[in-house]
């Protein structure tokens, strides 16, 4: 494993430093509503006031599961904790956004059956989590990854729950803020987060909830107004509310049939099941930009079209056989097939090639597919400064990529998307990638910006032109 860029990565930090603590300072959003109102805003509505517009109101999560923890791993517990710092460092709290930026507890624990209705081995994790002696970590998948096994301790079990159940728990979040801007005209209030937070007692249980369910496409098609068109620059994210998961561990790799590469339980994939059985909606989209494919998210909706599943990855970085898939060419299988959308991209490639590839595949896939729910398996570890080094983008590419995102689910999905924490090793790094997400779900200005940056290589922008044309003529974009 190579070394981070240690140079580039002090640079970076303290400008993102001086900076963040002067964005925090902004008060006015990009919504042109004053986010300390949102709380008033949304009392002002339910009092039958006019509607005031809210500004985009943002939940988020956090479990750092230190008892899941391997001497000398790379996936560790201190990767949530550098990241909360960073936020704190940032200015980016509930204090300095009140009534825009809500913390809920992580949890509740998914429960076996949801757990087992996507994991054929949820039972067997089970017990060989309980027999692991204390302090010692049993191997649970080797398949010669030089950067490490997948393990787990005598807390693992529970903690893949918990990461799996916070998933579910902030989609019910989400889609309780937006039942609530369809009745009331925003979504914009902490009293949204909290009917989230009380929705997600239920996570992962199986019950429908009624209050929340039965979302159509119809209603959506209302609220999402104006069709296709450019996405870049819209506001259409005023009122709407976005939540982050930053739990661990991570979930992407593990497939319907075995814990794989630092991944206990697929929590975007549980989520998904979570959204469809629960909510009732019918069709969800996950996109994955892990440096590494999502293999096991591939596996689990191989087969499956009402999710829409598009991964992009460093062309190198996936599983051998019997785990391999990740081509262009692998476009998911039966029923499923067109719903898998593989962008292997390749190496070095970085924010030029991934925003040509979103503005140019991603997003018109998405408004072709017009999803109920957007789930995004966030992994940082495409950042330049990642140990992999595989890709080369910057902490403000993912301001760019999360700004699309919310603009996107705004005009297809009532505002319906949600973050969840997946790889990427290089803790400061990944701190201010999480950073820049955040200021782009609460429509602030990004803190690193345009700033001049030399990327260690150039782009091979050629390449991924080529690639481009190749999707569109596959998938018929
Ligand atoms: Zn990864």
């Amino acid at each position: 494993m190579a070394p981070p860029n240690a140079s580039a990565g002090a640079c970076d930090a303290a400008l993102f430093h001086r900076t963040a603590v002067k964005a925090a300072a902004v008060t006015k959003s990009a919504c042109s509503s004053n986010p300390s109102r949102g709380l008033a805003a949304a009392a002002a509505v339910g009092a039958g006031a006019p509607a005031v517009p809210a500004a985009p109101q943002l939940l988020f999560t956090a479990s750092a599961a230190p008892g899941h923890f391997m001497p000398g791993h790379v996936e560790q517990p201190a990767r949530v904790g550098v990241i909360l710092q960073k936020l704190k460092n940032a200015g980016i709290t509930g204090g300095a956004f009140a009534g825009q930026l809500h913390e809920v507890p992580a949890g509740p624990l998914a429960s076996m059956e949801a757990v087992r209705q996507v994991h054929s081995y949820a039972d067997q994790l089970a017990r060989t989590a309980a027999a692991a002696p204390e302090g010692h970590p049993t191997a649970v998948a080797d398949i010669g990854d030089p950067d490490g096994v997948t393990y787990v301790t005598s807390t693992s079990f529970e903690d893949a729950l918990r990461a799996a159940g916070s998933a579910c728990a902030l989609v019910d979040a989400v889609v309780a803020a937006s039942r609530r801007a369809e009745a009331g005209g925003t979504s914009g209030s902490a009293g949204a987060a909290a009917a989230g937070a009380g929705e997600g007692k239920q996570a992962g249980a199986g019950s429908p909830t009624t209050v929340l369910g039965g979302l159509s496409n119809a209603a959506d098609d209302r609220q999402a107004g104006q069709g296709a068109g450019t996405i870049r620059g819209q506001h259409g994210a005023c009122g709407s509310t976005a939540a982050v998961s930053l739990c661990r561990p991570p979930g992407h790799h593990a497939t319907a049939d075995t814990p794989l590469g630092y991944c206990l339980f697929n929590n975007v994939a549980l989520a998904a099941r979570h959204a469809q059985r629960v909510h009732g909606l019918e069709k969800v989209m996950i996109l994955d930009f892990d440096l590494h494919h999502g293999n096991g998210t591939a596996d689990i909706f191989a087969d499956d079209p009402s999710v829409l599943f598009i991964d992009t990855h460093e062309a190198s970085s996936i599983y051998p056989p019997p785990f391999a898939g990740g081509s262009v060419d692998d476009i998911g299988e039966g029923a499923g097939r067109g719903a898998t959308i593989n962008i292997p991209m390749p190496r070095f490639a970085g924010e030029r090639c991934m925003l040509h590839v979103f503005d140019s595949v991603i997003g018109p896939a998405a408004e072709r597919f017009r999803p109920n729910l957007i789930l995004v398996s966030a992994g940082f570890d495409a950042h330049y400064r990642d140990p992999f080094q595989g890709l080369q983008l910057r902490s403000s590419t993912y301001y760019k990529l999360a700004q699309r995102l919310q603009a996107l689910a705004a005009r297809l999905c009532g505002g319906r998307l949600a973050f969840l924490l997946e790889g990427g090793y290089h803790t400061e790094a990944v701190g201010e990638s999480v950073c820049e997400v955040f200021l782009a779900l609460l429509g602030r200005p990004s803190v690193e910006g345009q700033a001049a940056l030399q990327l260690p290589r150039p782009e091979p922008v050629a390449e991924v032109e080529a690639l481009v044309e190749q999707l569109r003529r596959v998938h018929s974009l």
